[in-house]
């Protein structure tokens, strides 16, 4: 049905003007100065919306989500339904999922079923191809996964070897082919062999909770994760793409390769903007559950408050490209209790079942937040920590770009109608009684965000309308890479 957006605020990554939008199909058609396009002229079917106070961006991308993930022993909680309705409410349009195989799974078997499954979601949606080995047999089905199916990254692990960990071979030879084949290499930066030392050297000293995990992952850990990553993108020439940086030597680093030639972008995640190390640390001492600091557990870990407040002053610096959340989203009461030091309370039958001490090496890692990514990073815009344009480009565009998402992240004639309709001024509270996420608890309960997404087009259909989602909602689509 054709769309009429008059009056709003056009906000690009570039630009900030007043105008109206129409979007005939699933394509933006025309934008023009307020007033100059006349309903009378349009088809009489065309729905007027007025914009007056409101924000019209591009709609939202989520460049690092995990829906489908076995991942430690356990399966992420949400499924595409429900994290892509989640994502609607957002404001992201569309995500980025990791296909994720194990070391003996065929990627393009594990692309056909992760593809399935986005399928039977209302996001439009893409994919990192995850290489966690490389023989000729797995490059024979890279190259079909670039020619044949539109595949445009990779996604490699440096840390947990032995699951989706590569060796330094691997890691060569991955890249050395995404140069020749111009994609883009995405990868997780930690040292696996520092890693497993302190986590070993930790639990040999009793240290098993929570609290004990940013420990066993120090900066350090991550910074020489960064380092190693961009050597091999020098020698080899390739783009890279670090995901999930948490602290400010890591994108020292990065910064250090970009100054002397090497192509390499640099994503951050919204838990390390509003969170620090001191949530991982709350127990029974702090007047919590005593296991409350396992909602707070991912890799690499939430920092220091120092490091948050370098990320914030790196977005605006432009020395960080993207916001993504990493979203994986494990249960509280049952999924991150496998790693519970209380035999009691590990009370997942399956996985612990003679009731054993666990400890934090086990609780499964993530923070679900695919939900509130723009709303929380808003709050940068209203306290004038970046500005509007750097909000769209690390909400949307960068990503589009980077990725090769050639039909979206931008308002311009041609492009997909994702469009965000975002009311500045009309704060919500975030809690998991509400969140259309799966999972039984939010990282960010109680956190009030300053405006709202109130109303989200996805290739011109409205899929929310007043904040709420509408009743029917087709399914997504495959975004096309270019
Ligand atoms: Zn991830």
């Amino acid at each position: 049905m054709p769309l009429l957006i008059q009056n709003a605020r056009l906000v690009t990554a570039t630009s900030d003007q007043p105008g109206d939008l129409y979007a005939e199909g699933d394509k933006i058609t025309t934008l023009a100065a307020p007033g100059k396009l006349d309903p009378a002229d349009l088809p009489k079917s065309t729905t007027v919306i007025d914009a007056a106070g409101k924000l019209l961006m591009p709609g939202f991308i989520d460049p690092h989500v995990h829906i489908h993930l076995p991942f430690m022993g356990t399966f992420a909680k949400d499924d595409h339904p429900t994290a892509s309705r989640a994502a609607l409410v957002g404001g992201t349009t569309t995500y980025l999922e990791m296909v994720c195989p194990s070391r003996d799974e065929q990627p393009l078997e594990a692309y056909e079923l992760w593809r399935d499954k986005a399928a039977t979601g209302v996001c439009d949606y893409g994919f990192h191809i995850g290489v966690t080995r490389f023989d000729d047999d797995v490059e024979q089905q890279l190259r079909t996964l670039v020619a044949d199916h539109g595949q445009r990254s990779f996604k490699v692990f440096l840390a947990y070897k032995g699951a989706f960990g590569v060796t330094d071979d691997e890691l060569y030879n991955v890249c050395k082919l995404a140069a020749e084949l111009g994609v883009i290499v995405t990868a997780h930066c930690e040292n696996a062999e520092l890693v497993a030392a302190n986590q070993a050297a930790l639990l040999a000293a009793g240290k098993v909770g929570p609290e004990w995990h940013e420990p066993s992952r120090p900066v350090s850990v991550e910074t020489e994760g960064v380092h190693h990553f961009c050597t091999f993108l020098e020698m080899t020439g390739a783009t890279g793409y670090i995901v999930h940086t948490s602290c400010r030597d890591a994108v020292e680093i990065a910064m250090d390769f970009r100054a002397r030639g090497v192509n390499v972008a640099v994503e951050t995640v919204i838990p390390y903007l509003t969170l620090d190390d001191t949530y991982a640390q709350r127990n029974a001492s702090t007047g919590h559950d005593a296991f409350e600091g396992a909602k707070y557990v991912m890799s690499p870990p939430i920092r220091g408050v120092e490091h948050q407040h370098y990320l914030w002053h790196a977005l605006a610096a432009g020395h960080v490209h993207t916001l993504g959340t990493d979203h994986a989203p494990f249960d509280f009461a049952t999924q991150k209790h496998i790693g519970c030091p209380d035999a009691s309370k590990a009370v997942d039958a399956q996985f612990n079942p003679l009731g054993e001490p666990s400890d934090f090496t086990r609780i499964p890692n993530g923070i679900p937040s695919i939900e509130h990514r723009a709303d929380l990073l808003y709050q940068g815009v209203a306290d004038g920590r970046i500005t509007l344009q750097q909000f769209v480009a690390q909400v949307s565009t960068n990503a589009a770009d980077l990725f090769g998402l050639h039909t979206k992240g931008h308002l311009a004639p041609g492009y997909d109608a994702d469009l965000v309709l975002y009311d500045p001024d009309a704060p919500k509270t975030i809690s998991a009684q509400t969140h259309h996420m799966a999972t039984d608890y939010s990282g960010f309960e109680g956190v009030t965000h300053p405006g709202h997404a109130t109303h989200v087009f996805l290739r011109g259909r409205a899929v929310v309308e007043d904040g709420k989602l509408v009743d029917e909602l087709s399914p997504g689509q495959a975004a096309p890479r270019g």
